[in-house]
């Protein structure tokens, strides 16, 4: 299986897969994972927001 969260497919993405976590806020952070809110809005979050059980 291809590696999507480390190394140079990242460079490929929007900001090299960085940005600001729209749930903890962490800026320059990397944004490799996809959590689908109550409305069902797909939003990029860090890994740490991706194991979280509630979107703040
Ligand atoms: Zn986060």
């Amino acid at each position: 299986m291809a590696k999507t969260k480390r190394g140079k497919v990242l460079w490929k993405l929007t900001s090299r897969g960085r940005g600001t976590c729209p749930v903890c806020q962490a800026t320059r952070i990397k944004l490799l994972y996809t959590r689908t809110t109550s409305d069902g809005t797909q939003l990029n979050v860090c890994k740490r927001c991706s194991k979280a059980s509630e979107i703040l």
